[in-house]
């Protein structure tokens, strides 16, 4: 099916926006003209009593009330017109630099330059000033707080442009300040190499021993010498929190964290308590599987369970899985193509992703960024990914990932203004990747599109669906520690930040602290100098893929087993994600997006549902 014809079949949304306009309208000069009448009767009735003074008066008096009730009418259509060029006019700004902006980092990270990342960083300098300006941000208040404003659409920008302008309208000093303090802690983390001896390693390096080496004393090494960044940075860091939050108490805000969620259109107290009731759902289950990862690891490294230390858990922070289950995915991608694959999947659910991959740098270069991402360059079409294709598992789910977030983009509203075509929330594209990026891990979707058979993927399923769980409660739990710790801190920045970082590890994570060790471990980690706060989201994506996969199983797919759905050939999967999730984009704030197409607010259950039981 074409754009065009989906786009007139899906468009109800707007539709239903002008029906409702014609309505208002019908109903304000129903009530005039109602009102109009009414007053004519009641002249016809006393016309005849009255003298011609009185007669007069009465017809003034009949014509100012028609005025005042005309003027609200056109009061409201001058100030939506007025709204309307305010916002053409700022267009006029900060879309061309907005996309020239995503093309030059597009650019700069297949290329790799210095020169390209400089110009990329002197646009984005551009685009913040502009956010800064006074004079608009008080126009931009005074339209939002205009009660004659009944236009969704405008109310919506209006809303939006209100809180990209409010973040920025501090004292501009300490806003350049913050962004020089933080990037020269950012050029800390790039020039650090964890160093063993004399040599140097490189971060995958690092990675790789920590997951394959079972020396006892290299892991320490290691570990240990990895945290070194921390104590690098970490006062700097304690004063970058205090200046964030200078800034936020400037603008009215107790502290960064506060701000950095309101401003995000999240109400601290709500994520709090999502947090919460994720800790309840997951804790009992993840104590039994860190036992058996424990376990398991006692008997990798042959020591009891109460000697194993943080470097033994494989991972930097333990943000991720020890591979304690014998499931070899990559057997499955060695010999396949899996741009193919990819291609033919999501075709195959009625999004039709060719034209992003025709336009986007897919394979290892020198010098070119080595992760990958997706970019909406203009909101208007032009999305390309990045990534650097190999023939395994990871890549066949980063190439899902990616494009899951490439078709929310590409399959947005053209009818919607600029500012609304986007997510509703970043983590709400991220829930899209992440829902599909999953499948390259479900034994029934690999069969569906690589054709192993029913009885291998059987037999795979337990082992599959054992991994995802694991991975998923030992980074919901690594997600904890983030959240928590990053609250606790921009609310006393003054307090012991490293036994806060131990205390929260050991609750959540429940991985023991090295005795004695008084380092300012949390320093080590980049997120808290370079996205704070930011975190989070992380884990609400995981949540509302599960509540999407769910929804598109049960309620659009009608599958009793829902779990084992992999979408594939199913167009109505597409047309339900383009209908209610993509098209929407920015005009719903994220929560009323989702119950509009789950039926539900954001929520947990379908998380604990697939991953915790
Ligand atoms: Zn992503």
């Amino acid at each position: 099916m074409n754009l065009n014809k989906r786009l007139k079949e899906t468009d109800t949304l707007l539709a239903k926006r002008r029906i409702l306009k014609i309505f208002i309208l019908l109903k304000q000069n129903l009530s005039l003209s109602l009102r109009f009448s009414v007053y004519l009767t009641y002249l016809c009735l006393i016309t005849n009593h009255l003298n011609k003074t009185m007669k007069k008066l009465l017809l003034l008096s009949v014509s100012m009330m028609l005025l005042v009730t005309g003027c609200k009418f056109y009061q409201t259509r001058v100030m939506e017109y007025k709204l309307s060029q305010f916002i053409k006019e700022r267009e006029k700004v900060f879309v061309p630099l907005t996309i020239e902006s995503n093309k030059l980092w597009y650019t700069a990270a297949v290329s790799g330059k210095e020169e390209d990342y400089k110009k990329s960083a002197d646009i984005s300098v551009q685009i913040t000033k502009i956010f800064t300006n006074k004079e608009e941000f008080e126009k931009l208040k005074s339209f939002k707080e205009s009660v004659e404003l009944k236009d969704p659409i405008l109310l919506r920008q209006v809303e939006l442009m209100y809180l990209n302008y409010l973040g920025n309208q501090t004292d501009t000093t300490k806003l350049e300040e913050s962004i020089r303090m933080q990037s020269v802690i950012e050029n800390k983390f790039s020039a650090f190499r964890v160093t063993i001896g004399s040599e140097k390693l490189s971060d995958n390096k690092v990675d790789s021993i920590l997951r394959n080496s079972t020396n006892a004393k290299e892991l320490e090494n290691v570990w240990k010498s990895s945290k070194l960044i921390g104590a690098e940075v970490a006062a700097d860091l304690v004063i970058l929190v205090k200046k964030r939050n200078e800034i936020a108490k400037s603008l009215g805000y107790s502290n960064f964290q506060e701000m950095k969620l309101k401003l995000g259109e999240q109400d601290p107290k709500e994520i709090e308590s999502v947090f919460d009731e994720l800790d309840k759902l997951t804790k009992d289950a993840y104590i039994k599987l860190k036992g058996e990862i424990d376990i398991y690891l006692s008997k990798r490294f042959s020591i009891p369970v109460d000697k194993l230390m943080p470097w033994h858990y494989q991972n930097r922070f333990f943000q991720e899985a020890p591979a304690i289950y014998s499931v070899d995915l990559d057997k499955y991608y060695k010999n396949i193509n899996i741009l193919g694959v990819a291609k033919k999947y999501y075709k195959g659910i009625g999004l039709d992703v060719d034209d992003i991959l025709a336009r986007s740098d897919l394979y290892e270069k020198t010098g070119k960024n080595q992760h990958a991402f997706c970019s909406d360059i203009d909101h208007s079409g032009d999305v390309r990914v990045l990534l650097n294709l190999r023939n395994d598992s990871y890549w066949m789910n980063t190439i899902l990932h990616e494009l899951g977030h490439g078709a929310y983009a590409k399959y947005n509203n053209p009818q919607l203004p600029f500012l609304l075509r986007d997510a509703a929330h970043a983590f709400t594209t991220e829930a899209i990747a992440n829902m599909f990026g999953r499948f390259n891990s479900n034994p029934f979707w690999i069969r569906d599109n690589l054709g192993i058979s029913s009885e291998e993927a059987q037999k795979i399923a337990a082992d599959c669906q054992n991994t995802a769980r694991l991975d998923q409660l030992v980074f919901s739990r690594w997600s904890q520690v983030m959240f928590r710790f990053e609250k606790s801190m921009y609310e006393n920045p003054d307090q012991d930040l490293s036994k806060l970082w131990w205390d929260l590890v050991e609750k959540y994570q429940m991985m023991k602290r090295p005795e004695g060790r008084n380092q300012p471990d949390w320093a080590s980690k980049i997120h808290v100098a370079t996205v704070p706060c930011y975190y989070h989201n992380y884990l609400l994506g995981q949540m509302l893929a599960s509540q999407l996969y769910y929804t598109i199983g049960e309620k659009i797919l009608g599958s009793q087993t829902p779990e084992n759905e992999s979408f594939t050939g199913k167009p109505e999967a597409g047309k339900f994600l383009i209908d209610k999730v993509f098209k929407p984009g920015a005009l719903f704030s994220w929560n009323e997006m989702i119950e509009k197409a789950t039926g539900e607010k954001l929520t947990a259950k379908y998380y604990a549902r697939q991953y915790v039981k």
